[in-house]
């Protein structure tokens, strides 16, 4: 007999594991079975339909040539039959059955030789009072994307509660039709868990500028209205709005695979083996719903992405039809766009890899994202983590107006194959003035970070040099820019010394004292800092990433 293959989930994991089997094994008999109406569409798309930069929702659920990927599609094209409507609600694995509940149906089943469970994820609803009022929506199906267009009125007042990556799209998206957006974040910072907070404030400061207010350290407590939602409340503060977006982010739909004894791994997603096996061996799991290997902690995590569903998608087709394929695991790579500012990490962020025990050392690099003189070049920041004594890469955030998801995919390469700072420093990376500058932006990050590794350049981060002022620590912190860029902008309590006077005037310095340099990316700063331990300077270090990455306030003219 053919084999019976039936997969739970219609979306980004369950559509690609349909399709690869049928590749795989040409005579398997293959079903899929979705709860909702809509399949195999781009969920990662709701958020420029709803700004309406794509203009048709059929356009999320389309093949590139224009058709519609509809159960229609997937029997006359993929060989392959879906049932919408119909929901799986439990799984009998000594009989090989799924039981199935279709509304207005009898319940039905369906037997398996080989079931995939791609069931993916949904928003977490916090239970606080009032969650289920009118107009407090949530970002993830295509049901979910007509209701916020249809809500995002022009001069409505719009909440968003959580600033992690859809709370920000969405942020986007409402403004765009011109709501007023308030982006509401329980951490002190945007993008908890995605960057470290210096970066993030690159991207804090641009969706500002765009007019959206920014509460953060804020903790909603509840919601008011009558039938529709009023006020979100935190505490005692009172927050008027028309409309509320829970953005705080999704939990893992592992019930099924609950109820029929699957394993269930520490992070709440399905447990997996790496060719995506439950602990069932006839039952796969794929996708938002089950848990992966970062590759460089070598812990399990639940990193629900599309990227990661559509590759686990095709491993767990491959496997269930008969063929074998692997699943290493993932390094958290992800990226945004909200509104002009790019952004995004790969890897470990440093607080992430000080939580799992790393000993770690840091770069903070500013520069344009193409040869400086080019017209459009523009400002990006970049953040490498490397592990001290090896040397290893173990992550890299960027953030700012120019192009950061090269620089984000190349680390991520480097990363995938455990490269230190010594091997990414000699990348040899495409170079013409219209794409980078001649040292690309990452690599003069890998070379910043072979010489603090070595121990001729040592950095200190704003937050600390900030602490410092704050404190009135008695130490210097010298300006070695010009005397027309000190004018421009500077920090308060700054000396200034340009560099090209420095050797003359080292006599005018304390040698007693620690002595902070920067200047406008700190290049010239390091310089400074190699001059100071020439001449016999005792405490020297530089402001990592200079002034361009001060993300405080500057002196006022
Ligand atoms: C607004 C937004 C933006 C995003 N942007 C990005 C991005 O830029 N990059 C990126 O990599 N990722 C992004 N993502 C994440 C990405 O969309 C998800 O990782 C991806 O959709 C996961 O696919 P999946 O098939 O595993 O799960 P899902 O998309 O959750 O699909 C699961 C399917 O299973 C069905 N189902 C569940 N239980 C049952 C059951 N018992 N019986 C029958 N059917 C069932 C559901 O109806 C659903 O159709 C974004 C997500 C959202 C919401």
């Amino acid at each position: 007999m053919n084999r019976r293959i039936v997969v739970v989930g219609a979306n980004a994991a369950g559509a690609k594991a349909a399709a690869k089997a049928r590749r795989t094994n040409p005579k398997a008999v293959i079903t899929v079975v979705d709860r909702g109406c809509f399949i195999s569409y781009g969920a990662c798309g709701i958020p420029y339909y709803v700004s309406d930069t794509v203009a048709d929702i059929k356009e999320l659920m389309s093949t590139p040539i224009g058709v519609v990927r509809d159960a229609n599609f997937f029997r006359k094209v993929k060989g392959v039959s879906v049932r919408t409507g119909t929901e799986v609600v439990g799984i009998d694995r000594e009989a090989k059955v799924v039981r199935l509940r279709e509304a207005g149906a009898q319940d039905a089943s369906l037997s398996y030789d080989k079931l995939i469970l791609a069931t993916g994820s949904s928003p977490f609803i916090p239970g606080i009072d009032n969650v289920d009022l009118q107009n407090i929506l949530t970002v993830k199906s295509i049901e979910d994307a007509e209701l916020l267009k249809e809500r995002a009125t022009p001069g409505a007042e719009a909440c968003i509660i959580g600033a992690g990556l859809i709370g920000l799209e969405t942020a986007e998206a409402l403004q765009k039709n011109g709501v007023r957006v308030t982006l509401i974040e329980m951490r002190d910072q945007l993008l908890p868990g995605v960057l470290d907070p210096e970066v993030a404030a690159v991207v804090e400061k641009q969706v500002k500028l765009q007019g959206v207010t920014v509460l953060k350290g804020c903790a909603v407590t509840g919601f008011a209205g009558e039938g529709t939602v009023r006020k979100v409340l935190a505490g005692e503060r009172e927050i008027a709005t028309d409309l509320v977006v829970l953005a705080p982010g999704v939990t893992p739909n592992a019930q099924l695979a609950r109820g029929a004894g699957l394993a269930i791994g520490t992070t709440g997603a399905i447990a997996v083996d790496d060719m995506l096996r439950t602990s069932d061996p006839d039952i796969y799991a794929c996708g938002d719903c089950c848990e992966t290997t970062h590759l460089v902690t070598g812990k399990k995590v639940f990193i629900p992405l599309g990227s990661t569903a559509n590759k686990q998608g095709r491993v767990a087709g491959i496997n269930a039809a008969g063929g074998e394929a692997t699943f290493a695991g993932v390094i958290g790579t992800s990226i945004l766009k909200v509104f002009n500012v790019n952004a995004g990490k790969t890897g470990l962020t440093e607080a992430e890899a000080r939580g799992s025990g790393f000993e770690v050392e840091t770069v903070l690099s500013p520069a344009p994202d193409r040869a400086h003189f080019f017209p459009g070049a523009k400002p990006i920041l970049l953040k490498l983590v490397a592990e001290r004594g090896t040397g290893r890469i173990l992550g890299l955030q960027a953030a700012g107006e120019g192009a950061v998801d090269k620089r984000l995919d190349a680390a991520a390469t480097a990363i995938t194959f455990r490269a230190t700072a010594e091997q990414l420093s000699q990348l040899d990376l495409a170079y013409a003035p219209p794409y980078g500058a001649a040292m690309d932006n990452l690599i003069v990050a890998a070379d910043i970070m072979k010489n603090k590794l070595s121990g001729h350049a040592r950095g200190i981060s704003a937050r600390e040099v900030k602490r410092k002022l704050d404190e009135e620590d008695d130490f210097i912190l010298l300006d070695v820019r010009s005397p027309a860029e000190h004018g421009e902008i500077g920090i308060a309590g700054a000396k200034l010394m340009p560099l090209g006077v420095l050797r003359e005037k080292l006599d005018e310095l304390p040698r007693d004292k620690e002595i902070v340099t920067f200047c406008k990316i700190s290049l010239r700063g390091y310089e400074a800092q190699r001059i100071l331990d020439a001449a016999g300077f005792a405490d020297t270090k530089f402001l990592d990433g200079g002034i361009m990455a001060w993300p405080y306030r500057f002196r006022d003219k």
